[in-house]
């Protein structure tokens, strides 16, 4: 019998996490090119790139069966699994500050809000530092979250009027 296991999937010209998200050992922020990054085509200082950047792997990049669409080049959104697994955070690239709302990506956020309701786990647009909770039946902008604080989901209402209710504490 043929294994029916997806091939491991490569970054290829991708390098969108080299924008989007912060690195903390390079003091490098969140939304603006790394300065050892060469867009579309890698990192120049591969073989000494700090520990994070080794072990960051976005969910399109470690899941070959997310969504083939939301390539982070091609969506302008970088996915990450974040607080243990409960959360998934569409990083949006600033240069694109529409990408999540344009109709397949939107789409399909709103079906993993849907899907991570009922498992508890949270969906979340983050750009420029700013963040949006997207939830099944409505978005929610929660502004910027400091450290310290986090995202927290409550349930409030019953029956038909039951519904998430997201806050920064
Ligand atoms: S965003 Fe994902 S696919 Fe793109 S370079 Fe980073 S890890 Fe690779
Ligand atoms: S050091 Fe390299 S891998 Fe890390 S963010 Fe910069 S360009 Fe990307």
């Amino acid at each position: 019998m043929e294994s029916e296991e997806k091939p491991a999937r490569q970054c290829g010209s991708c390098t969108l996490c080299c924008k989007v998200l912060g690195v903390a050992a390079l003091d490098k922020p969140a939304g603006a090119w790394c300065r050892h990054c060469r867009p579309s085509q890698g990192c120049v200082i591969y073989d000494v790139r700090p520990q994070e950047c080794r072990t960051f792997g976005c969910m399109w990049l470690a899941n070959p069966s997310f969504p083939d669409e939301l390539k982070p080049e091609r969506s302008k959104l970088v996915f990450v699994l974040e607080a243990e697994g409960n959360r998934i955070v569409a990083y949006c690239d600033p240069g694109w500050p529409l990408a999540w709302k344009e109709a397949a990506n939107y789409r399909m956020l709103k079906n993993m809000a849907i899907k991570s309701a009922e498992k508890g786990r949270q969906v979340i647009v983050s750009l420029r530092e700013h963040y949006t909770a997207i939830l099944p039946d409505r978005d929610v902008p929660l502004g910027m979250v400091k450290p310290g604080q986090r995202i927290v989901y409550r349930e409030a209402g019953a029956g038909a009027a039951r519904r998430l209710e997201p806050a920064v504490e």
